[in-house]
């Protein structure tokens, strides 16, 4: 078998390409099968990069003229709806200006195919140059086993074989189940359906409406009528001369409601104060895609096997803590610790379940599975009813009275708190969020 492989990955999202890139500049032979025409053609993301990590991948990627970012967010906002009000949390600094960036806001068709890129560069730089490839437009149906240990894949009538698999397919974890790792379908109470629009603009429209300097970008994050009771959220990011516009809405909840998604959205863009930010668009682009919510019971039983590992949110890899959905940014560090995990069974010759458990430590003592552990509580706080429809009506409703300037007598600010929270809930019922919320968040 001597065009036998050191890695498969398959899977050419974030986790797929960032382990690429790190065997690539590791000396190590691998082939990269990603079934969209190009990375990034199928995938679907809000989307912001969170964290320092690309900087890693790829130093300095600022510097590159056609790095795959749109803006970096130094803005960013939490926004309460009611039915016709709005209630912002902003928060805008200039130290988030500097390099390396605390997040960058992405576009995944052109930044998973940016990246991809870069890692043809490193194959180019490698001792593989001509025997590591990506292979796009190429669906793998099947990891091939022998004894209980990943050999190979199966893609139509080809077979290709290799040392270890990186399972990196992202939510719908068909090949994840196949080898043994996920008992079962991932239950739909542990998934969100994502919908979401680019809207194009002017660019200096944008950039004023936005408040947008240079390649400066905005996050805001919206809970309450947004959803029309669905349990979930939505979303406003600002790219060079569109927006992302989407929500994020519990498949669960959403049966039980009857409603469909893009209805949900067009109540959400037709809201009496979002439509004038809104205002003036054109629609160039609508997609959909599944979610994890970052529930851990529904975590793979476990990641590592004989010759195989597991990364990104095909290991349910992903964290919704209400400030920020970090998917990307685990499947990127996850990836990347994969593919460092093989590179030492390679100096080993051992690829047996006993070195590949490696990777397990190293994602146990990584940010990752660390804050998913810390910021479980916040998945169970953040779906409770009263987070996406109490509290938005409570800040709202306040909001009126403390904003309303009368010609008669201004009741005192407690008494205005007092008569918002008696109309929507308890000094009891808020204390006990108030409590959890302390808890977990
Ligand atoms: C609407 C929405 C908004 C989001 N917002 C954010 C956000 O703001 N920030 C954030 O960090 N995360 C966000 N996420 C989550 C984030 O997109 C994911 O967590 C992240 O993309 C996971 O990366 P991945 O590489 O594991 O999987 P994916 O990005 O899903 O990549 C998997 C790849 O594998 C390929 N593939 C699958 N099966 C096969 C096969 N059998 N053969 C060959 N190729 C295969 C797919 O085509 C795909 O390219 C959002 C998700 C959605 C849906």
């Amino acid at each position: 078998m001597e065009d036998k492989f050191d890695c498969i990955i398959i899977g050419g999202g974030i986790a797929g390409l960032s382990a690429a890139m790190t065997l690539a500049r590791n000396n190590a032979k691998f082939l990269l099968i990603e079934r969209g025409e190009f990375s990034g053609a199928k995938n679907v993301s809000g989307g912001v990069l969170w964290g320092e990590g690309l900087s890693k991948l790829v130093p300095e990627y600022w510097n590159d003229e056609d790095a795959g970012f749109e803006r970096y967010i130094n803005h960013r906002r939490l926004t309460f709806m009611d039915g016709d009000s709005t209630f912002s949390i902003d928060f805008k600094s200039e130290s988030f200006n500097e390099q390396p960036y605390k997040g960058i806001i992405v576009l995944r068709s052109k930044f998973d195919n940016w990246l991809s890129e870069k890692v043809m560069e490193a194959i180019e730089e490698s001792d593989y140059a001509d025997e590591s490839f990506l292979a796009p437009n190429i669906l793998v149906e099947e990891v091939l086993m022998d004894g209980g240990k990943a050999v190979g894949i199966r893609a139509g009538e080809e077979k290709f074989y290799a040392d270890s698999i990186i399972i990196a397919e992202g939510v719908n974890n068909l090949l994840t189940r196949q080898v043994g790792l996920q008992n079962k379908y991932v239950p739909a109470d542990a998934l969100a359906v994502g919908v979401k629009e680019i809207i194009r603009y002017d660019q200096k429209v944008l950039e004023d409406r936005f408040q947008l300097n240079g390649l400066s970008g905005m996050s805001n994050e919206f809970i309450g009528t947004a959803t029309q009771g669905v349990e979930g959220g939505g979303f406003l990011y600002t790219n060079k001369d569109t927006i992302s516009f989407g929500l994020v809405l519990s498949m669960i909840s959403l049966r039980d409601s009857g409603l469909k998604p893009y209805d949900i959205l067009n109540e959400f863009k037709a809201h009496p104060v979002l439509k004038d930010t809104l205002k003036g668009g054109e629609v160039i682009e609508y997609s959909a895609h599944a979610v994890s919510t970052g529930d851990m019971k529904v975590m793979p039983k476990e990641i590592y096997s004989d010759g195989v590992l597991v990364a990104g949110e095909a290991a349910n890899l992903l964290m919704n803590s209400g400030k920020a959905i970090q998917g990307m940014d685990y499947a990127m560090h996850s990836g990347i610790l994969a593919a460092e995990t093989i590179v030492e069974a390679k100096t080993k010759k051992d690829f047996s379940a006993g070195t590949l458990k490696n990777y397990r430590t190293k994602l146990e003592d990584s940010f990752v599975l660390k804050d998913m552990k810390n910021f479980q509580g916040a998945v169970d706080f953040l779906h409770s009813k009263q987070m996406f429809q109490t509290v938005p009506g409570l800040v709202c409703d306040f909001g009126k009275q403390f904003f309303s300037i009368k010609n008669e007598p201004t009741p005192k600010t407690r008494e205005m708190l007092s008569k918002s929270v008696k109309k929507h809930s308890s000094y009891w019922e808020l204390l006990k969020l108030g409590l959890k919320g302390a808890r977990s968040l």
